[in-house]
């Protein structure tokens, strides 16, 4: 976990004053770190059924559909407004930094499919909760959610106090 939490750039101040954004192209840009993180991501979901994994625009897509790729499932991505053609559900969430809203097509999500929630960080918890939530809404199952990064004094885990919660490098 060194080798990773030595390849994360904080940036102070972006994109806000106050704010600490934990900079992940170091870590994707390396082969080795790359490669680590995304089987780190997976390994407490390995054989537990999943048959999706969800990604959160646009940092949940590198990770996401890589595990994805590992896990021999398929990808579903979690889009900012506008962006999806076809027929969606939305949903609208506070974050660290203002607010924000999610949609994905209406038909991403068979009744009962097992889902994978993947981000590279988990800050507050608005945007992997909103997501579970979405998730759900069109017929989903969590089985849990993963992210490279957790920013503990920001208790996001305990929004996601009912699902499994992965992380793999942990900030105070
Ligand atoms: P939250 O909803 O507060 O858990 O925020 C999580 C989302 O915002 C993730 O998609 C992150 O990519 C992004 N994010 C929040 N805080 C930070 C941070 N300090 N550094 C980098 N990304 C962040």
């Amino acid at each position: 976990m060194h080798r990773l939490k030595q390849q994360i750039r904080d940036i102070p101040d972006f994109p806000e004053p106050g704010i600490v954004f934990k900079d992940i192209t170091p870590l994707v840009k390396n082969p080795d770190t790359l490669r680590l993180s995304v089987h780190q991501l997976i390994h407490p979901f390995i054989g537990q059924g999943i048959d999706l994994v969800a990604g959160m625009e646009a940092r949940g897509f590198i990770f996401g559909t890589l595990a994805a790729w590992e896990l021999g499932v398929g990808f579903i991505p979690l889009r900012k407004p506008g962006k999806l053609p076809y027929h969606k559900k939305s949903i609208s969430y506070d974050l660290e930094y203002g607010s924000a809203t999610l949609e994905a097509h209406s038909d991403a999500i068979g009744d009962g499919q097992r889902v994978l929630v993947i981000d590279d960080v988990l800050a507050t918890g608005g945007t992997a909760a909103a997501s579970c939530q979405l998730i759900e809404q069109l017929g989903g199952q969590i089985s849990g959610c993963a992210f490279v990064i957790e920013l503990n004094a920001l208790n996001g885990r305990e929004k996601l106090n009912s699902y499994q919660v992965h992380s793999l490098l942990n900030y105070d």
